[in-house]
């Protein structure tokens, strides 16, 4: 079984619900006396441009309350974790884990995780890579391999790797949903 499976069959578990309720509720009585709205998070995120992603709103939304709205929301499912935002913000504050309780909580209501991520999830499953290797335009836009420049074959991981690997992902996948 998937970790796609897992989370699309898992039913909403409540007390894990409240944990995290309790967590983003601790959040909303502790963000509006830290987070100032300097903007230093989202002006250095990795997924603003491109994805839209201002975790500085998202923390002005916490602050508010909107939490439901938050989770609800597909754009927290554009961070790439890359964790700028945390070494950014002058008031210790990390909105990435702002975002991680508020991803948890949604798939834990039982929202389908998006679908970019269980690709992903799933090419990892199968081939222990994120996506197979692709072909890329060059400035004269002609298509270019690995092979075309060189480059070795990318390594695969043996059927023992890979068995290893999944049987990893679906522990810490289980224990999510516990
Ligand atoms: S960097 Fe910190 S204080 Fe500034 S907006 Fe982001 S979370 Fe708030
Ligand atoms: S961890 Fe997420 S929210 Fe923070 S800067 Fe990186 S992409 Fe943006």
């Amino acid at each position: 079984m998937s970790i796609t499976d897992l989370t699309s069959m898992a039913k909403p578990e409540e007390e894990a619900k409240e944990d995290i309720n309790e967590v983003l509720n601790g959040l909303k009585e502790d963000v509006p006396s830290f987070c100032y709205q300097c903007g230093k998070c989202t002006s250095g995120c990795e997924a603003f441009i491109l994805l839209e992603l201002e975790p500085s709103k998202v923390m002005a939304l916490a602050k508010s309350g909107f939490i439901e709205e938050l989770k609800d929301s597909d754009v927290i499912w554009t961070c790439l974790t890359c964790l700028k935002c945390k070494e950014r913000c002058p008031q210790d504050l990390a909105p990435v884990d702002v975002l991680f309780a508020l991803k948890n909580l949604s798939v834990s209501s039982g929202k389908q995780i998006d679908s970019g991520i269980s690709n992903m999830l799933q090419s990892v499953l199968s081939s222990g890579m994120i996506q197979k290797p692709k072909e890329v335009r060059d400035h004269k836009n002609e298509g270019v391999n690995r092979e075309d420049t060189g480059l070795p074959e990318c390594p695969k991981p043996s059927q023992e790797e890979l068995a290893k690997l999944q049987q990893t992902l679906m522990k810490v996948a289980q224990e999510k949903l516990r």
